[in-house]
């Protein structure tokens, strides 16, 4: 898509200025969350409008360089979808394993590799991707991780371009891009329409907030948080003992690629740039994912403090990283030869936040459905499942590593809904979360899903006629997720494991 123009994508008519246009579902963004969204309910049947600030679909895990789905359960429903379209394209999508890792190299090794190696294996199939629960910790978890941990790298033009185009063939949903939502008209519980940038109006019966750090919600007046929740809030064991304005780290991603012809070489650091690292005695650690077609991207875990970010703005923040990842590039090359025969061709156009504010919805969910696990959850409404780790990056979130989790776990319906509005869901990273449950929570599969849980919610909603989100009862909505192949227990169901077998081929 081309800067600056507002794209319709679908056959529904093009919304006009000033003429109020009125939709089952407006989706507000459309990363992970709001892609599922939109394409659940489009589906469905329900007439969807998705609104897009930037000029692509995709969001962080496109933009913001995460070209990357993480091992994990869950990812069956559109995440499994969308693969198979990108399968079809050549170089477009693949499966990686672990190469090397600095942790299990023992001290014959030198220089260690500066962080983890993914590398793409042929021979892995999509149901290889679909664990990460019960590894033990680094660095005994080298087997494990080797035999369980798989995850799916791709190219990000082909994955927008295909998020764009299974939008399309519903011929119920509407793009709009570069559009960013103004102003929101409300009536007592009900929010009844979007002013949009350009000045038209969108009148829908339901509403998510897919913005990543809820900017409809906040918009709102909904019930939000910022920072480390203290133990006394939740009794969360991983939960410092005083509230803090701490955050997951930031990461700006880049790519490199082999050079063509020239001779192996350290790229010149401009003189305005340290070779010293920014914060701490030592460069960050990197995860090195190969791409389909041999390229590396490269997530220095992390660039900057999330707090930092938070504090600078957007652009500052963006412009420091910017300058960081040069002298980051600068140490891997010094450090490691490999590098030099590499040359750095892309930096992600979106700054990649892990975590901003978040919703204090209708349940929270915490570090102890993560421990509880699916066998000591007892909601009804579950409509996610996961397994990542408690998983923080940089000294600055004050927690030390990961904690990885015994089996996966569940996320209620209810952490999407705020409890103002009866008909707005938040289906992305800034859901009801703890900031603990929030680090495991995130990644894009599972955003994705729980997209796809209020997409369906709203298309099932509006078929019965109902008015408010809390009105379907959730086993229609579990009913419908599940004849989805959205996967909602474990162990995993053998027709779930044929579907995935068969539709792999
Ligand atoms: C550095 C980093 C590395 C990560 N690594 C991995 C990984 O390896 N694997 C993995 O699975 N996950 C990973 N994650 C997590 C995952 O990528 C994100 O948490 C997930 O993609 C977030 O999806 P989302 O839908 O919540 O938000 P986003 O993808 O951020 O989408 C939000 C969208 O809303 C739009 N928007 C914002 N405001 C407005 C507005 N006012 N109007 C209209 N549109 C608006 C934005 O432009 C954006 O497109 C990583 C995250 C980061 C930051």
């Amino acid at each position: 898509m081309k800067p600056g123009t507002a794209t319709q994508i679908a056959t529904t008519p093009p919304l006009q200025t000033d003429a109020p246009t009125n939709f089952d579902l407006a989706v507000v963004g459309a990363g992970s969350g709001g892609f599922g969204a939109a394409l659940a309910a489009a589906r469905l049947g329900a007439r969807v409008v998705l609104i897009e600030k930037s000029d692509s679909l995709g969001g962080n895990a496109a933009r913001g360089g995460v070209n990357n789905w993480e091992p994990g359960v869950g990812g069956t429903g559109i995440p499994f979808d969308l693969y198979k379209r990108l399968k079809r394209i050549p170089q477009a999508i693949a499966i990686y394993k672990f190469g090397r890792h600095y942790a299990w190299q023992g001290p014959e090794v030198n220089p260690k590799f500066p962080g983890g190696e993914q590398v793409i294996d042929p021979d892995a199939r999509y149901l290889d991707t679909l664990r990460r629960f019960g590894a033990p910790p680094l660095p005994q978890a080298e087997a494990f991780r080797r035999a369980h941990w798989h995850g799916v790298p791709y190219e990000p033009e082909p994955y927008a371009a295909e998020m764009e185009r299974m939008l399309a063939e519903t011929g119920r949903c509407t793009v709009l891009t570069p559009r960013a939502f103004t102003g929101a008209q409300a009536r007592g519980r009900r929010l009844e329409s979007l002013t949009l940038d350009d000045g038209s109006t969108v009148t829908a019966r339901y509403f998510v907030d897919a913005t990543a750090d809820i900017h409809l919600a906040r918009h709102l007046g909904c019930r939000t948080t910022l920072g480390q929740e203290p133990r006394t809030r939740y009794g969360e064991p991983s939960a410092p003992r005083e509230p803090n304005d701490r955050l997951n780290g930031t990461t700006l991603i880049y790519r490199i690629s082999r050079r063509d012809k020239a001779a192996p070489a350290i790229d010149p650091l401009p003189a305005d740039i340290p070779s010293r690292c920014w914060w701490a005695d030592s460069f960050p650690h990197a995860a090195c994912t190969q791409y389909p077609n041999g390229d590396y991207n490269i997530n220095a875990l992390p660039v900057m403090a999330g707090r930092e970010t938070a504090s600078l703005g957007y652009l500052p923040a963006y412009a420091e990283c910017r300058r960081r990842i040069v002298a980051h590039w600068h140490h891997l090359q010094s450090v490691f030869p490999e590098f030099q025969a590499y040359r750095v061709v892309w930096v992600a156009p979106g700054l990649g936040v892990r975590e901003g504010p978040r919703l204090i919805g209708r349940y929270v969910l915490t570090e102890h459905d993560l421990i509880a696990g699916l066998s000591g959850q007892t909601h009804d409404d579950l409509v996610t499942i996961a397994d990542h780790a408690r998983d923080t990056h940089g000294a600055d979130t004050g927690r030390a590593g990961t904690g990885e989790l015994t089996q996966p776990y569940g996320v209620p319906f209810r952490c999407l809904l705020p409890s103002e509005f009866d008909n707005l869901a938040v289906a992305c990273r800034g859901a009801s979360f703890s900031s603990v449950a929030a680090s495991s929570c995130r990644l894009s599969r599972t955003m994705m899903q729980l997209g796809q849980a209020a997409g369906t919610a709203a298309a099932l909603a509006t078929q019965q006629g109902l008015d408010r989100f809390d009105a379907l009862p959730s086993a229609d909505l579990r009913a419908s997720l599940k004849a989805q192949h959205v996967e909602l227990s474990w162990p995993r169901p053998p027709e779930l494991v044929a579907y995935l077998h068969h539709e792999d081929a």
